[in-house]
């Protein structure tokens, strides 16, 4: 008997039968870029039907070069392209897998010179401004979508996913936001259903009864002039008449400016939106984003808001999901923690997605080494994501290994990110690396700091030292002041920040630490009235695009722009300056404006500093960094760069900044300028000519981060 007997209940879908709910959404990985793309590419697919996934849904193929995201993306129009997609459809078939392809037009998001739309309304992420669509276009582009789906249906593939969320080209003709016309194709709700209800009948009449048609709607569209409940019900209505077998959910335009994904969104945040699908249509629902765990999965189905569950990231994170919850082995999951930094930011950044959690995603093929001739003594020593990675990937090739750390707890820097709004999901992978030490055998010595001298007469055949890094203390005058402190402390909870803070460094951790002192606790953060009162969502999607009040914030204090749902939103580059005197007093902390923390129910000003002139933020992840930065704004923390720094005494911090001398009247001052390398012990190591290794942070501190981590201790493990 399952755990999670909802989850995997059989289910009929049209003509084809699946095992269980789980579906492996759409995600584009660019794979396909890289050496070997059809072996790569078939690889994925088939770890994830292996791992029990019922249904895969591949990434968007556009029916025709005007629907192309970009120039070379996926495109599906013609028969010379077959030969791309059997050997994927083949092998997914082989390992017992079912798969459907997904048919994506990116409308006025596509970054290709002819984009076409309903209307010539542009995009505020995308410079290129769409071409209005005559009826022939229209017309044509139906006719396109039906090729591309007889094509998939020749390429062996179980069924294909219409895409028709997310502000791609069927959404911009659904909503007033994008549809101006007045001809057939605009006006009347009537008319502006028209284009996905004729997509949806003639790609119907071509592939006949028996071909699994799912249609994404838009079950909120988050952006001024979209659609209404009334309206998005209609839509499924409408599709389901047409000929749909399944409504899967769509969630938000790339340009809304509410987060749909982020470890910011609190889990399974939009089944509500899932249920409006259910309740207007009698056809099976697909609920998705931000469903990550089994246990979310099962609550969701349980009760009663959807009928199956898609996960793209999660599939990414650990392709054996669906099989090890099955086998009751959940707490072996290694679950997506949406942090988007190796996937999404990624696929922004024109790089090719993997996982910060399993590099192994996407890379397949590069870790098909043979297991090791021989068993070798392994030690690892220090337990942050560096050395877990290392240590796990050595057990799991038949090494004996022993973990050091010097805390009574692994985790290292993971201990300090999983405190920060948001950032709980680290608890998972924390989860992840405890069950895997344990069922793996790996003899775990907590509490202890081995000298080299015992490392290196140890009988060890490999020493691997990944014991991260100590923050880095500025020269600055002062700096030991007994209201100084570090953002250890404070994120750890051994101190306490007063009204007036004062943040040194504007790095992620600057960040993470105002977002720390300025949020409500993470009880209150992580639930979804939270969520929906903090970016002003409307649950009953009355007004247009469930927007109930709009999140506007203020003008940032210094000057940022604000970015967009992880696109590169072209308004990025920073407005002026609206005030810059009232921007020297927030950095001063005489404007009396401040945040409700809901830390200590007082007002918390919070003024982040840095040398560097410019837009802070920079570093931050693509496609969640502006999630960060319209947070701040919204709470007014105040941003000063350029500032140089004087020293620190019982009146606060003395800066200058464009040659001005001030003081910040802080009361607490957190130090977040970076770290150093903790490498003594490679060093002792290597002095003595011992074979010694050094990974993570210990080896480089710039730019430490958990996903650099995660892959060294990984690939290091397999050349043993
Ligand atoms: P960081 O990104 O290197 O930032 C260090 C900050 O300290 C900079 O703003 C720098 O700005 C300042 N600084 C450096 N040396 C200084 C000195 N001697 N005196 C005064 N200020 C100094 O380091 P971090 O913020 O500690 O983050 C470490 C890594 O963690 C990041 O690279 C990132 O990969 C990861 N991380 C990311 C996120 C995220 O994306 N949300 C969150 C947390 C951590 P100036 O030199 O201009 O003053
Ligand atoms: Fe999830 Fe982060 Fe992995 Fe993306 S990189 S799949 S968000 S854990």
């Amino acid at each position: 008997m399952t755990a999670f007997p909802h989850l995997f209940a059989p289910i009929d879908l049209g003509s084809i039968r699946l095992a269980n709910r789980i579906v492996m959404g759409s995600m584009h990985t660019r794979l396909e870029t890289m050496d070997r793309p059809l072996e790569r590419v078939a690889r994925f697919y088939v770890e994830r039907a292996k791992g029990g996934a019922a249904l895969i849904i591949t990434g968007g193929f556009s029916p025709n070069a005007e629907g192309l995201m970009e120039p070379g993306a996926p495109l599906f129009d013609s028969r010379e392209q077959l030969g791309e997609h059997r050997p994927i459809t083949q092998a997914v078939h082989d390992a017992g897998g079912r798969i459907a392809l997904q048919i994506l037009h990116a409308g006025r998001y596509a970054r290709v010179p002819d984009a076409v739309g309903p209307s010539t309304i542009a995009s505020p992420i995308n410079p290129n401004a769409p071409r209005r669509m005559s009826e022939a276009d229209i017309l044509r582009t139906i006719e396109d979508y039906a090729t591309t789906a007889m094509l998939a249906r020749e390429a062996g593939y179980d069924g294909v996913e219409i895409m028709g969320s997310e502000g791609y080209l069927i959404n911009e003709f659904t909503a007033p936001r994008t549809n101006d016309r007045s001809d057939d194709w605009g006006g009347s709700l009537d008319n502006r259903l028209r284009l996905p209800v004729a997509i949806m009948a003639c790609v119907r009449e071509r592939v006949g009864k028996d071909f699994l048609i799912i249609f994404r709607v838009s079950s909120i569209d988050l952006v001024e002039g979209g659609l209404t409940a009334e309206e998005i019900a209609a839509q499924a209505t409408a599709v389901e008449a047409a000929g749909a077998d399944v409504i899967n959910q769509g969630i938000g335009w790339h340009e809304a400016r509410i987060p749909t994904i982020a470890q910011k969104v609190p889990r399974a945040a939009w089944t509500f939106a899932a249920r409006l699908l259910k309740d207007a249509v009698k056809i099976p629902v697909i609920a998705s984003n931000r469903i990550n765990t089994p246990q979310v999965a099962e609550a969701v189905l349980a009760r009663g808001d959807a009928d199956l569950v898609s996960m793209a990231r999660p599939m990414l994170a650990d392709a054996e999901f669906a099989n090890k919850a099955r086998e009751d082995r959940a707490e072996e999951i290694n679950v997506c923690i949406a942090c988007n930094q190796a996937c999404l930011d990624l696929i922004f950044s024109k790089r090719v997605a993997t996982c910060l959690v399993n590099p192994k995603a996407g890379r397949e093929i590069e870790f098909d080494a043979p297991p090791p001739a021989r068993a070798k003594r392994v030690a690892v020593v220090g337990a942050g994501p560096a050395g877990l990675a290392c240590a796990v990937t050595a057990a799991e090739r038949g090494h004996q290994v022993t973990l050091y750390e010097a805390e009574a707890r692994i985790g290292g820097q993971l201990n300090l990110a999983r405190s920060v709004p948001g950032k709980e999901e680290f608890d998972e992978t924390l989860r992840y690396y405890r069950t895997r030490i344990e069922r793996l055998g790996i003899d775990l010595q907590l509490g202890q700091r081995p000298s080299a001298q015992a490392l290196a007469g140890g009988g060890f055949d490999e020493i691997v030292i990944a014991t991260g890094v100590t923050p880095r203390l500025p020269d600055i005058p002062g700096i030991d002041h007994v209201n100084c402190t570090s953002y250890v402390d404070i994120l750890n909870g051994r101190r306490t920040a007063g009204r007036r803070v004062a943040v040194i460094g504007a790095g992620g951790i600057g960040f993470d630490v105002a977002e720390f002192l300025t949020s409500a606790p993470q009880e209150v953060t992580a639930t979804p009235e939270h969520f929906a009162a903090e970016w002003g969502l409307d649950a009953h999607i009355a007004c247009r695009g469930g927007l109930g009040q709009a999140p506007r914030a203020s003008p940032p204090p210094c000057g940022e722009g604000l970015g967009v749902g992880g696109l590169q939103d072209r308004r990025d580059s920073p407005p002026p300056c609206p005030s810059p005197t009232s921007c020297r007093r927030h950095a001063f902390g005489v404007t009396g404006e401040g945040t409700q923390t809901g830390r200590g129910q007082h007002e918390r000003q919070v003024v982040m500093l840095q040398r560097k002139s410019g837009r802070m933020g920079r570093g931050l992840g693509v496609s969640t960094g502006w999630v960060l930065r319209l947070l701040l704004a919204k709470r007014k923390v105040a941003q000063v760069s350029g500032v140089a720094y004087r020293r620190i005494d019982d009146a606060g911090l003395h800066i200058a900044v464009e040659g001005e001398e001030r003081v910040v009247a802080a009361d607490t001052i957190v130090i977040c300028a970076g770290q150093e390398p903790a490498r003594s012990l490679h060093d002792e190591l290597a002095a003595r000519g011992a074979k010694v290794h050094v990974i993570g942070g210990a080896e480089r501190a710039a730019e430490l981060d958990a996903m650099r981590a995660i892959d060294q201790g990984t690939r290091l493990a397999y050349s043993f």
